[in-house]
């Protein structure tokens, strides 16, 4: 632990942060952002401290479906990545443990308020709103103009041309659920998604699909985490996006340390290495992802959505990631959405 608090310490003086100490054994971290990002992680922490790291993706939902299923007999050490939500809801349960990293000091706001919601069992790593993401190609050959609002997606030219994810699986869909609630009211949202449903082709068991759907000509318009949009278009996709004109939900992208980690002290050193600046750098460095990092000295990546430019709602995290919602939200989708035909 010395080791780590000197490390620590030059990461907060701002001196790499390499975490180069003598650690051993494994860590197994369960991973909700897209799995390049996840890859690169796990490949730094392992290389700089030895620790053998088993990484599993999975969507956000699916993460906290397996914690609480494995509850107390965890296998997982750290949940990386993820939409805020679950992680309060594991938090609120105590499937994740209270940790006052060294680190949490050079934060943004919002990630610290994702700390106190979570009583420090979680804390924000990154942030990024909802939109809409679409293939320039196939709208600018059918004639259609891109959607601007959430009024617009109903219109009949987007019958069949648009995909978002299943909120049982996937944060994203649950955000974009909770958004137009919060948007709407809940019946106006629940018939606004009904009304939706026509012209959604596919719910995709991960919200990290519809946007790459999108960059492949599968579909025309997804709804998404636009950070994820300009990651296509640098890729070489044809993919815009657009910002609801009603105005858009966002995330706080988290991380959990599991109540009763097999490597508590792995998942301790790795915790303080991701919300180092030179962690978060290789989301887009090496990763190419845009979300907008939780460590201020850690750049906004170039062209990553700028939140403090988008027309935000006041998300309330507190009630959307208690599980008294959640359950109500989803099984009302299950029931009235999901079961239509
Ligand atoms: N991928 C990216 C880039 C994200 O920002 C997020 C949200 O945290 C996710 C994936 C979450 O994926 P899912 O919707 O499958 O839970």
């Amino acid at each position: 632990m010395r080791l780590l608090n000197a490390l620590t310490a030059m990461t907060m003086l701002g001196v790499a942060a390499t975490p180069a100490m003598a650690l051993e054994g494994n860590l197994n971290v369960y991973c909700s952002v897209q799995v390049e990002w996840c890859e690169a992680i796990a490949t730094e922490f392992q290389k700089a401290t030895g620790v053998n790291v088993n990484m599993t993706q999975k969507g956000s939902g699916e993460v906290l479906a397996q914690i609480i299923a494995e509850g107390e007999n965890p296998k997982g050490d750290v949940w990386f990545g993820g939409t805020g939500d679950p992680h309060l809801i594991a938090a609120a349960s105590e499937l994740t443990e209270i940790y006052e990293s060294p680190n949490l000091a050079n934060l943004h706001e919002w990630a610290h308020q994702q700390y106190g919601a979570a009583s420090g069992r979680s804390v924000g790593i990154y942030s990024g709103a909802i939109g809409f993401g679409y293939n320039t190609e196939l709208l600018a050959d059918k004639g259609v103009e891109p959607p601007q609002c959430w009024a617009d997606l109903l219109k009949p030219e987007y019958a069949g041309e648009i995909q978002m994810a299943n909120p049982n699986s996937s944060g994203t869909a649950y955000v974009v659920i909770a958004t137009l609630v919060q948007l709407m009211g809940e019946e106006e949202a629940f018939a606004y998604l009904k009304a939706l449903h026509s012209s959604i082709n596919t719910y995709q068991r991960s919200g990290t699909g519809p946007i790459k759907a999108v960059g492949r000509g599968e579909t025309s318009v997804s709804i998404s985490f636009v950070h994820d949009a300009v990651t296509e278009a640098n890729a070489g996709f044809p993919v815009g996006y657009s910002i609801p004109c009603e105005g858009t939900g966002y995330e706080v992208g988290s991380m959990s340390i599991i109540s009763g980690a097999p490597n508590e002290e792995n998942a301790r050193a790795f915790y303080d290495y991701a919300l180092t600046a030179e962690a978060q750098r290789l989301g887009y460095e090496v990763a190419k992802q845009l979300q907008m990092p939780s460590n201020k000295d850690a750049p906004l990546p170039p062209n990553a959505p700028d939140l403090s430019k988008i027309t935000l709602i006041d998300y309330d995290f507190r009630t959307f990631g208690a599980e008294a919602a959640r359950t109500h939200l989803i099984s009302r989708w299950d029931s009235e959405i999901g079961a239509m035909p």
